[in-house]
């Protein structure tokens, strides 16, 4: 087997490939400009470095200098370039790096870490760095393609390591879904260091689609782009598609438009009724660094009668809902939510201590998420599992009160935890950043009509700001321990 963008390249040598600001590149255009930075990348790693990282923010050089290293048979491990320089020590010596492909902008933040050889990602210039081979490379499915490290939502950030069998499952998965065709555009304003973003790069390889990629999201050039039909999906956030609904144009979108693919996190159920109203196809997903991607989706017949529903399995997929001894529960049930299929990637790295803990002896993948099926297969997410408040022997899904609380006027983020209890082991309390008037009394009279007793959260902290993850996740697990003080309001 060919590298994939050699498929392309036979295939579909004249169709769009990359898109990137006013630049636009054939697959056989895209395949010429890789084969010049192979030519760059072979001059500057030696042969016997196998991994090499890369930090950069979206732009064609890092885009190029990913297909590059995958012709050169490396394992990248792509750094989020919002770390801190702890959190970036910490992945790097994980992961054994010695070797960082590093944007311009980006290397005055490596002056710090000692140790490493730093590429500048920087585009061959002229026909020099040019060796005259034919790009005849293996993506080996077994190999490793990317390392990716989760969010660190819930803790420390584990490495994940990513096959090309896990990515191509995935990518097949998705045409499936989405009837994904090469006539298709795929815009990018995520990160191709997140799954989210280096999975459009491999559906663009293995499907023959287009793919648009963004230096960052920008509301409204994303929805000029998507007005003037130059794009056919697009991949977004919940807070992407918040700012999209704002920005939405008088005259829509243009028909060429199909998707919206929305992952990552949950998303208020108002937001979903607006874009329904907009008549805006939105494919909610479920998925995650581990899964390579969405492994639930909402297909668009389903996504007006199951809205909240982050929908059914992907093809080749397999889901279960079970209680704490591993045993499915009933429809409607609330459980722990497990997984199997080839887009799950089968180890952590340098992981063995999560191998029992995340993997079934069966091989299921433990998600450490909680959600439930109901009778027709579609699957609910209500929380995290470490996220849960048993409060007196009830079970209270943070989510659903800040929901709630999320609509009460002046409320700008808000943020759900258990607090320890006395009398009931555990009680809500919400953290909120909005205006100085919120009172918990405010916030409960407006909630007590959405929400039974004892989720009413007994306490609110007023916040300048909340815990978040480089990839702007809540990280609430940092408001249940002392360093909770620093985002208090003063
Ligand atoms: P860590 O594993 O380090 O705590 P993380 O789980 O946030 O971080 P990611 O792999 O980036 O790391 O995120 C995947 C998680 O995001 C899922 O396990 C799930 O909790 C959440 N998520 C993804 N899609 C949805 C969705 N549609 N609704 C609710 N939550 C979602
Ligand atoms: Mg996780």
């Amino acid at each position: 087997m060919s590298s994939w963008l050699q498929k392309q390249v036979n295939e579909r040598p004249d169709h769009p490939a990359f898109y990137w600001q006013d630049e636009a590149w054939t697959f056989a255009e895209v395949a010429q400009e890789v084969k010049q930075w192979t030519a760059l990348f072979s001059l500057k790693i030696p042969n016997k470095e196998k991994r090499v990282a890369l930090f950069s923010r979206n732009s064609k050089e890092m885009y190029f200098s990913i297909l590059a290293l995958w012709e050169l048979g490396k394992e990248l491990v792509l750094l989020n370039t919002h770390l801190s320089l702890q959190e970036l020590h910490y992945q790097l010596t994980d992961s054994k790096v010695k070797l960082v492909v590093v944007s311009t902008e980006s290397l005055p933040f490596f002056t710090e870490l000692d140790q490493l050889t730093l590429i500048e990602m920087i585009e061959p210039e002229g026909t020099e760095a040019v060796v005259e081979t034919e790009i005849d490379s293996i993506y080996q499915l077994k190999a490793t393609a990317s390392i990716m490290y989760t969010s660190g939502t819930t803790g420390n950030p584990k490495g994940v390591v990513q096959c090309f069998s896990n990515h191509l499952a995935s990518a097949m998965a998705t045409q499936e879904n989405m009837n994904i065709t090469d006539e298709d555009c795929w815009l990018c304003p995520v990160p191709l260091f997140h799954i989210s973003g280096l999975s459009i790069i491999i559906r663009q390889l293995v499907l023959g689609c287009s793919f648009r990629l963004y230096h960052k999201f920008d509301a409204k050039i994303v929805t000029n782009d998507l007005a003037e039909g130059r794009g056919t999906v697009i991949s977004v956030v919940a807070i992407m598609l918040q700012e999209l609904l704002e920005n939405y144009p008088k005259k829509g979108y243009s028909s060429a438009f199909k998707a919206m693919l929305l992952g990552g996190g949950p998303i208020s159920p108002k937001a979903l009724e607006k874009c329904e109203s907009y008549g805006i196809p939105v494919i909610q997903s479920y998925g995650m660094t581990e899964t390579c991607s969405q492994v639930v989706a909402l297909s668009f017949k389903d996504a007006g009668n199951k809205i909240g529903s982050a929908g059914k399995p992907l093809m080749g997929m397999a889901i279960k809902i079970v209680d704490e001894q591993e045993k499915r529960v009933a429809p409607n049930e609330v459980g722990e939510i497990l997984l199997k299929g080839k887009n799950v990637v089968r180890a952590y790295l340098n992981g063995e201590q999560w191998q029992t803990v995340k993997w079934t002896v069966d091989g299921w993948f433990k998600t450490g998420d909680m959600g439930y099926l109901d009778e027709e297969g579609y699957l609910y997410l209500v929380s995290r599992l470490s996220e849960l408040i048993i409060s007196g022997g009830e079970n209270i899904y943070p989510t659903e009160i800040e929901h709630v609380i999320q609509e009460f006027p002046g409320v700008k983020e808000v943020a759900v935890v258990g607090e320890a209890d006395a009398k009931w082991g555990a009680v809500p309390v919400a953290y909120i950043v909005g205006e100085s008037t919120i009172t918990t009394e405010r916030i409960n009279t407006f909630a007590k009509h959405y929400l039974a007793k004892y989720k009413l959260p007994k306490r609110i902290y007023l916040c300048h700001s909340l815990p978040k993850t480089a990839s702007g996740k809540l990280a609430k697990h940092r408001l249940t321990t002392r360093e909770r003080e620093a985002f208090l309001s003063k």
